[in-house]
């Protein structure tokens, strides 16, 4: 409150980028719930566009086969941070797009400008339509997509630790296959020409390595509540 009347809150956008297992969903959603905000998970929208195109037998190796059928599915996501969902044609595939076949062949379809065109039109109509404001997380947020966001995070981690966290959120899975797997597909994120994985010049860099999840959702929410209070 300023001088007795209630101020209505400016619609926030937070862009948070960074390689896998560093932590970004857990944190984005928990942000995102703790300030009212919207959340979009932007690598669950690859991941849907990939799990269509594998379902649909096109040839992965085939870039041009990729870019003509960018335009086919309907991906509708869900951004309420409590139960974000994730919808291809009208099916629920927030389960399928979790599989290795799915993490092992997305970067092939992400690297396609056609694939990015489309979705990056998805998350900009999402982003402006979010009421309060919105969490957004992927690898290219604040250097392309959003690049007008209000703060924009980089978050990093050593390998060892983000293998070790993806590890045990696939529950028994290998820690060393899971780093060369993460190792691999960072690779091909941060090459690819197409806006690759990359910290904008502006974005507040994060190392988790050291951190426990509390306390990186803490940091992000106080640099989130900075920024409110000087918009
Ligand atoms: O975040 P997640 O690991 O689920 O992302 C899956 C893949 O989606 C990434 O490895 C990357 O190829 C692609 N991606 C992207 N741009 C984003 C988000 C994800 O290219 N903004």
């Amino acid at each position: 409150m300023e001088n007795g009347a209630a101020r209505t809150a400016q619609p926030v956008i937070v862009a948070i980028d960074g390689p896998a297992g560093t932590g970004k969903s857990s944190t984005s959603k928990a942000v995102a719930a703790q300030l009212g905000l919207s959340y979009l998970d932007t690598g669950a929208q690859y991941r849907a566009i990939t799990w269509w195109m594998v379902n649909n037998g096109i040839d992965l190796d085939d870039p041009s086969a990729i870019a003509a059928m960018a335009g086919k599915p309907e991906i509708i996501s869900g951004t309420d941070p409590a139960e974000p969902t994730i919808a291809v044609d009208g099916l629920d595939v927030s389960g399928p797009i979790r599989t290795q076949e799915v993490s092992s062949k997305v970067s092939a379809v992400s690297a396609v400008p056609e694939v990015r065109t489309r979705i990056t039109e998805l998350q900009r109509s999402l982003a402006t339509s979010a009421e309060k404001g919105i969490v957004v997380e992927g690898r290219d947020i604040g250097t392309t997509v959003l690049p007008d966001a209000d703060l924009k995070i980089f978050l990093t981690a050593s390998p060892e630790a983000r293998a070790a966290r993806r590890s045990g959120e696939l529950k028994g899975s290998d820690v060393n296959a899971t780093r060369e797997a993460l190792i691999k597909r960072d690779a091909a994120d941060s090459s690819r020409k197409a806006s690759p994985l990359a910290k904008a010049d502006d974005a507040v860099e994060v190392d988790t390595t050291e951190l426990t999840l509390a306390q990186v959702i803490e940091c992000v929410v106080t640099l989130v509540e900075e920024k409110r209070a000087a918009k």
